[in-house]
């Protein structure tokens, strides 16, 4: 693993992708970027970031964002508390650390919505600390390079990847390099050893090390317990319009998609009758109905089997808020395909 820099760093130099995080990599946008990618490919966060940051360009301005700003900087992202804790973190910069984000890796991990990842990725990037961030992409390359068919999800294994990685940032890297490690590992998981049977390994800088490689046994690591099966949840879901606008509201505070907006819902399938008394019972004045149609929508443990049932209304009750379809607010995306 000592060899690990010397053939990967002149390669990212080479190929690294530019992105606007990586063209002014300040701890904040840094951290920002970080959150953005957890869920979601470089390519789509380009536009959030570079429009979040320009709302939003300083630790401040996000812990001083108003609740409706904030989620609709993030509409399409999915994954809210991800936002939420952005701000929460942001508060407490704020209020604790004068607006500037800690420097130590121990010290941001202390933070909402901070793990071990994303600290080593901010510390290691914007200050060289010696604070490898393993991620899916990290572990799976660290599979591959040593041929262990060990379970990634194996704590074990991460503890030991983690180990060998930091020897290498400690004992191994010219100074000032320690970041470009960072985001050389990161760039490689993400364009040529990546998931699936088919790893780029004739292009890849790292292959005179790769066991899996040399044993032609890449496409077949990391080896991964099988996820457990998506639960399956019926919803019968009304989009209910009045005066030419859409009744929506605000989801309870606990359980998938909390305390988002959303078209109101209740579990299970109705029959068309019963729909009707169903929106009655809710508190809308039905005039007609326009339309039932059948959708899906899937979370990352929960399939949903959606009934969307389309009225024009009279009226709508006291927990329903009418907004103009042009003026929606952030929605989440299993709603907002439905409108
Ligand atoms: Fe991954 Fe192939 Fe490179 Fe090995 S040689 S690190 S399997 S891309």
């Amino acid at each position: 693993m000592h060899r690990l820099p010397a053939l990967l760093l002149p390669w990212y130099a080479q190929s690294a992708r530019a992105f606007p995080w990586r063209a002014d990599a300040a701890p904040y946008r840094v951290w920002v970027s970080e959150i953005m990618l957890q869920q979601t490919r470089a390519e789509v966060v380009i536009a959030y970031f570079t429009r979040f940051i320009a709302a939003l360009p300083t630790v401040q301005a996000l812990a001083d964002c108003p609740e409706e700003q904030l989620l609709k900087l993030w509409e399409g992202l999915g994954y809210y508390s991800r936002v939420r804790n952005l701000q929460k973190t942001a508060q407490i910069v704020v209020r604790e650390h004068g607006g500037a984000l800690p420097i130590s890796a121990d010290a941001l991990r202390r933070l909402p919505g901070i793990g071990d990842y994303t600290a080593g990725a901010i510390a290691s990037i914007c200050h060289d600390a010696a604070t490898p961030a393993v991620d899916g992409n990290v572990l799976r390359i660290f599979a591959r390079l040593t041929a262990d068919t060990r379970p990634v999800s194996d704590t074990s294994f991460k503890k030991e990847c983690t180990r060998t990685l930091l020897a290498v940032y400690e004992k191994h890297l010219p100074a000032g390099q320690r970041g470009a490690l960072t985001q050389a590992l990161m760039e490689l998981g993400r364009t040529v050893c990546t998931p699936g049977a088919r790893p780029h390994c004739d292009t890849c800088p790292v292959r005179p090390l790769c066991l899996a490689a040399a044993r032609d046994i890449a496409g077949t690591l990391p080896v991964k317990i099988p996820k457990k099966p998506r639960r399956e949840e019926e919803r019968t879901i009304f989009l209910c319009h009045c005066r030419g606008k859409i009744a929506l509201r605000r989801r309870e505070d606990t359980g998938v998609l909390r305390g988002m907006w959303g078209l109101p819902d209740l579990p299970g399938t109705l029959a068309e009758n019963d729909m009707l008394a169903a929106a009655e019972a809710l508190g809308f004045a039905v005039r007609a109905l326009r339309s039932i149609t059948h959708h899906e929508h899937i979370f990352t443990h929960i399939h949903w089997r959606m009934t969307l049932c389309t009225l024009d209304v009279d009226a709508i009750p006291a927990d329903c808020t009418l907004f103009a379809p042009d003026a929606l607010p952030a929605l989440p995306s299993a709603f907002g395909k439905l409108i």
